[in-house]
């Protein structure tokens, strides 16, 4: 199995030499300020007592307080959210928002457990690191298996800590204790964006264009949900438990039904049963890889047909991956640019709970559409000028704003 922390400091590596960056500064940056690891005892719905391990990493916060998701996941690793909350850190330069980047994660399988205990969870992990967060410190949200619910409970747990109403140390909150609307769908409805603007760039109508989509969570579903309202065909979806595909098109009103009914997407009429692997593999003219880490490979990378590929995921395509589809002439939006939608409207949330000013959708949505074009345009100026891959010109331009924000604070 690839180290995404591995693969993150090759990334970086690769920039700094296009930015010509001296090697002190570069060791900065290959490594993350602070890491926090702590444990957390749960008392469990059968009385029996089980700890838990969670880690919060917080990577560099020179353009200002750190931000970035909590995951709950089984294989969860403290290298794994260092890599995330370095690609945060680049995500939200890129995005020009104004915050570093972090990363949160406990190791649990949350489909194991009960409401209530996930609950004691969530409060247990904020208790453990409170000191270390806070509207201007560390701002966390959702990410992989936690949501809205999760977020009150751990926004609860720190105003009782610190006895004070404080909506804006977290992000992602349901809409009546201070989230901001446009918030959930914002990372998918985001990659729908970036994928309209790809297709603008590389002369592809979306109106019958077709999609796949590895991953049908929060993500997955708001973008497939976004790009059939442009035009474009879903012909396959996937989630863990395996993927569905009809060359002629899956209604995703339908898919979304059955996966609330059935658990799966498996069985849906009208499709056939395809794997993880088989999709990112058919042909199609938009990949939107939206599961986990390190889906594309060397291994894979050449089988891909797809013109653009949509980092809907954090970090789905390792570093040699992304020499072979550059080099096959694919349009490849990097995940930095491609999921920034969910911190972007994160953002909009927290100044809304400083101002106490709320936005209607229709403000949150056209804002972010802003954001996200304005970031993609800058992107393929960058990398037709300086005649490199789409990815490292967003790195280019985030990893210079991170470095331009030491310099001035003195730190280098
Ligand atoms: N977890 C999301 C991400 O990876 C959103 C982070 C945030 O809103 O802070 O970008």
């Amino acid at each position: 199995m690839e180290n995404p922390f591995l693969n993150a400091q090759k990334q970086i590596e690769k920039t700094a030499k296009k930015l010509n960056l001296n090697k002190n500064i570069v060791e900065l940056l290959k490594e993350p300020m602070r890491i926090i690891q702590v444990r957390i005892p749960i008392k469990m719905d059968d009385g029996t007592i089980k700890t838990f391990t969670g880690f919060r990493v917080q990577y560099n916060n020179a353009r200002g307080p750190t931000k970035g998701g909590i995951r709950y996941h089984p294989n969860e690793n403290l290298d794994t959210v260092k890599a995330l909350a370095a690609w945060m850190t680049w995500k939200c330069s890129i995005a020009d928002i104004p915050f570093g980047g972090a990363k949160g994660g406990i190791i649990c399988n949350p489909k194991e457990m009960s409401q209530n205990e996930l609950e004691r969870l969530s409060r247990g992990y904020i208790k453990a690191i409170a000191e270390f967060i806070g509207p201007d410190k560390d701002i966390p949200a959702p990410d992989v298996y936690t949501n809205p619910q999760t977020m009150a409970w751990m926004l609860d747990e720190y105003e009782k800590i610190t006895r004070k109403n404080s909506p804006a140390v977290i992000t992602g909150k349901p809409l009546e204790i201070g989230g901001s609307k446009g918030r959930t769908k914002a990372t998918g409805f985001g990659v729908a964006i970036t994928i309209r603007e790809a297709a603008k760039k590389v002369g592809l109508n979306l109106n019958g264009a077709k999609v796949a989509i590895q991953g049908f969570g929060n993500v997955g579903m708001y973008a497939a949900i976004a790009l059939e309202q442009m035009g474009a065909k879903v012909i396959a979806l996937s989630d863990s438990k395996g993927g569905i595909y009809n060359p002629d098109g899956i209604s995703v009103e339908k898919a979304i039904k059955h996966k609330q009914e059935n658990g799966s997407l498996k069985g849906l009429e009208g499709t056939k049963e395809i794997s993880n692997s088989e999709l990112l593999e058919l042909e199609c003219d938009i990949l939107i890889p939206a599961a986990l880490e390190n889906q594309i490979t060397k291994e894979n990378a050449n089988k891909i047909k797809a013109k653009i590929i949509a980092e809907a995921a954090n970090g789905p395509t390792t570093p040699e991956a992304d020499e072979i589809l550059y080099k096959n002439g694919k349009f490849l939006i990097p995940d930095i640019l491609c999921n920034a939608g969910g911190v972007i409207v994160s953002y909009f949330e927290w100044v809304q709970n400083r101002t106490g000013e709320y936005w209607s959708e229709e403000e949150v949505d056209k804002k972010l559409d802003e954001k996200l074009t304005r970031a993609f345009s800058k992107m393929v100026e960058v990398a037709e000028k300086e005649k490199v891959d789409n990815r490292t010109a967003a790195y280019m331009i985030a990893i210079k704003k991170v470095v331009n924000a030491m310099k001035l604070k003195g730190w280098i």
